[in-house]
């Protein structure tokens, strides 16, 4: 167990205000966050928030619509948001592009509201395509703010996240040589949704000094989805003397970028995006999508994969069982858990998610 003291929310939020920033309020999932910070902005990611009562929002929304949608809207509609000078809607799937709509035809918010189209396949046309529509984001941006912050700043802020990235990737790699729990390794990680980049980077570098060379003697598991909510699961996990060895979630490795190659700025941020690991929203097919998760599998030593799913969110719902076929092929065991990120987690699900690891310790045994 290490002893670290993240900020909270809060707190990072009023430094940032003090020191003349602007706050960008960020739906889920991917943006250039260098390019709000060469801008002096600091995004705050909203990936719900878990645990909100989401009445408000519910006269906005269809019944169907993901507990992350709900809870994000609701946050508004109570005045959580209210900090912000900016909101920034990615459009990564149906749900937050129907978010999108109601703020720009219905709530019409005092902030300033950026959308942003994200292209699918990984291609050059894809890399173009976001390339100009961050170009359009940051002419907004330079309007919002009377700001134009230069290509070597740009290149500067990208250089940033891209040596973070780097470093979180080190992170993934000592995960079993860490003496955190999966909740406390993911706390960690997760804090990057909204501190600033030198803030994370000490944060990481205190965490690695710890890194021992004796190994956690547990069961690895890897999980899949959109974020680890309720966080509870990775709990559970540990009581069962398992561990998240590597995950496939939105929140977390499928944002850790690799290096563009571009020099111009706008292109560098795209090739990041767009070359980005396999993801639901992005479209990916099963074949790779299961290459991905075999991969992780191989590198980790994992024994089995937790599909953690949000109900209702349609663009992982179509792939799981293709993708527990295709793992059982591989004789990978997968489980699918239905979650919702503003209710506890059932008696039920903490039972399933015990007889998995039961069984992925038992199978070991005879291996
Ligand atoms: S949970 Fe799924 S449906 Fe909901 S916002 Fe995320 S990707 Fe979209």
């Amino acid at each position: 167990m290490l002893h670290i003291k993240i900020p909270t929310r809060r707190e990072v939020i009023e430094k940032a205000k003090a020191e003349g920033k602007k706050i960008a309020a960020v739906y889920p999932i991917h943006y250039p966050r260098e390019l709000f910070r060469a801008f002096n902005i600091q995004p705050i990611e909203v990936w719900g928030p878990p645990k909100t009562d989401t009445k408000k929002a519910n006269a906005h929304l269809q019944s169907y619509i993901c507990s992350v949608v709900q809870s994000g809207l609701a946050f508004y509609l109570e005045g959580g948001i209210n900090v912000a000078d900016i909101i920034v809607v990615p459009h990564s799937c149906d749900s937050l592009q129907g978010l999108g709509s109601i703020y720009k035809d219905f709530i019409k918010p005092k902030q300033e509201l950026i959308t942003i189209y994200l292209p699918r396949e990984k291609n050059r046309e894809n890399v173009e395509f976001l390339s100009k529509e961050l170009k359009r984001i940051y002419k907004q941006l330079a309007e919002f703010t009377h700001f134009e912050p230069d290509r070597e700043k740009l290149l500067e802020e990208i250089k940033k996240e891209e040596e973070i990235d780097v470093l979180v990737a080190k992170f993934y790699k000592s995960r079993e040589n860490l003496p955190l729990s999966s909740r406390e390794f993911y706390t960690i990680l997760r804090a990057r949704e909204y501190l600033p980049v030198e803030l994370f980077k000490n944060i990481l570098n205190y965490a690695l000094l710890h890194s021992s060379s004796g190994k956690l003697k547990k069961t690895g598991i890897v999980i899949s989805g959109l974020l680890p909510e309720p966080m509870e699961i990775l709990d559970v996990i540990d009581e069962m003397d398992g561990f998240v060895a590597l995950d496939d979630m939105a929140c977390c490795m499928r944002r850790v970028y690799g290096e563009g190659s571009a020099d111009d700025p706008f292109e560098r941020m795209a090739e990041r995006i767009v070359n980005s690991t396999p993801d639901p929203t992005k479209g990916s097919s099963v074949d790779e999508r299961a290459d991905f998760l075999k991969s992780l599998i191989d590198i980790s030593g994992a024994k089995g994969v937790v599909f953690y799913n949000v109900k209702f969110c349609e663009p992982e719902y179509f792939y799981h069982p293709l993708l527990k076929d295709k793992l059982n092929e591989s004789g990978i065991k997968s489980i699918v858990i239905e979650t919702d990120i503003n209710e506890p987690i059932s008696q039920q699900t903490i039972t399933r998610i015990k007889a998995f690891i039961e069984m992925l310790k038992e199978e070991s045994r005879w291996a």
